[in-house]
């Protein structure tokens, strides 16, 4: 994989680019895939932004949304466009498999692969191209220098920081997680001074749920919330019945899992939720405990030292008991 920077030449004259991000792409992907869109396109080319699945209702306001294609309503067109596409963009994932269904069209397609993300592990023999910093905030960030950084800095506008800043705001829990630099800052102060409205984009994210969204909450906190102190972890699982029963959709658990470490002294959060086709983890973590690695080792995921996802086709019970018998291994860890 080659220094991105060896990228822009590629961009000198009009080409068909395909964008595509990690599936259920949460506000740092879907961010930097519009971002990406905006920019390329006012550069003149031909560009689709692609998403391997559905996303949050939340993020459907973002600039250019209504015009990303999801991959499992419009199989066939999508697969027509990468296999058509000179160039493609992989956003917020390193490896191919975050693509689900996507993967295999994604490994055979022969156009140059760019990739530019902040997850650990890359997979670089997929990419010719690529930026890959687990040091950055959020992919957003790293669009944002990648736009700054090109010939083509005066070509950021309103569009463009709007779905990076929600990509930068997300990705870094509002600016709170250690992550978060003084680049970080800096690129928000530049996106400020070109007008950035950045508490209307607040509220877009964060004030605009559904009312059964927040009683799905409350209930899942009364009920499905275990503390297990010796550990210094808080564990909360969440079946089929009550994903049925408040109407949850795609985006509405996003956030719940960072309940779990606003409990003192507690230093690992997971939540397990039963997604149907699978059971989905999410593990977050305060101070040294790696998630990404616990993630990796036990329940086929991965992501960052402090937020990290995870997956197994076994029953939530079985979940439950496994994450139990694992969690012995680390009780030095957590102490
Ligand atoms: P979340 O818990 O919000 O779904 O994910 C937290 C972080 O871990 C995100 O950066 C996400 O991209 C990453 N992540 C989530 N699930 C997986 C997974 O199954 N595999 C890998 N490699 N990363 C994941
Ligand atoms: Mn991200």
């Amino acid at each position: 994989m080659q220094a991105l920077e060896h990228l822009y030449p590629l961009l000198q004259t009009p080409r068909k680019i395909v964008i595509t991000m990690h599936q259920k792409p949460d506000g740092d992907a879907m961010g930097a895939a519009l971002a990406m869109f905006h920019f390329l396109k006012s550069l003149g080319h031909q560009v689709t932004v692609v998403s391997p699945s559905n996303w949050a209702k939340f993020l459907n306001w973002m600039p250019g949304c209504k015009e990303v294609l999801d991959y499992e309503l419009y199989t066939e067109k999508c697969k027509e466009l990468i296999n058509n596409a000179e160039l493609l963009f992989c956003l917020d994932f390193n490896s191919m498999h975050r693509t689900k269904k996507l993967e295999t069209v994604l490994l055979e397609a022969k156009c140059v692969k760019a990739l530019i993300d902040h997850h650990e592990e890359p997979v670089e023999e997929h990419f010719e191209y690529g930026a890959s910093d687990i040091l950055k905030s959020s992919t957003c960030e790293m669009v944002y220098d990648f736009i700054v950084q090109s010939p083509y800095r005066d070509y950021l506008n309103l569009d463009m920081a709007a779905c990076i800043y929600t990509g930068i705001m997300t990705d870094t829990g509002s600016f709170r997680f250690a992550i978060t630099s003084a680049e970080t800052h800096k690129a928000v102060a530049h996106l400020k001074a070109l007008g950035l409205e950045h508490s209307i984009i607040h509220e877009k994210i964060y004030d605009n749920f559904l009312e059964n969204r927040l009683r799905f909450i409350g209930n899942a906190l009364l009920h499905h919330l275990q503390v297990l102190y010796e550990y210094n972890t808080a564990l909360m699982a969440i079946g089929k019945k009550d994903i049925m029963k408040f109407d949850i959709q795609t985006g509405d658990t996003e956030g719940l899992v960072n309940y779990l470490l606003t409990i003192q002294d507690i230093k690992f959060g997971a939540l397990l939720i039963d997604r149907v086709e699978e059971r989905k983890w999410s593990f977050r973590s305060k101070g040294n405990f790696d998630v990404n690695e616990f993630a990796r080792l036990h329940f086929e995921g991965g992501g960052h030292k402090n937020a990290a996802g995870g997956r197994s086709s076994e029953s939530i019970e079985l979940n439950i008991q496994k994450f139990k018998e694992v969690l012995k291994l680390y009780e030095a860890d957590l102490a």
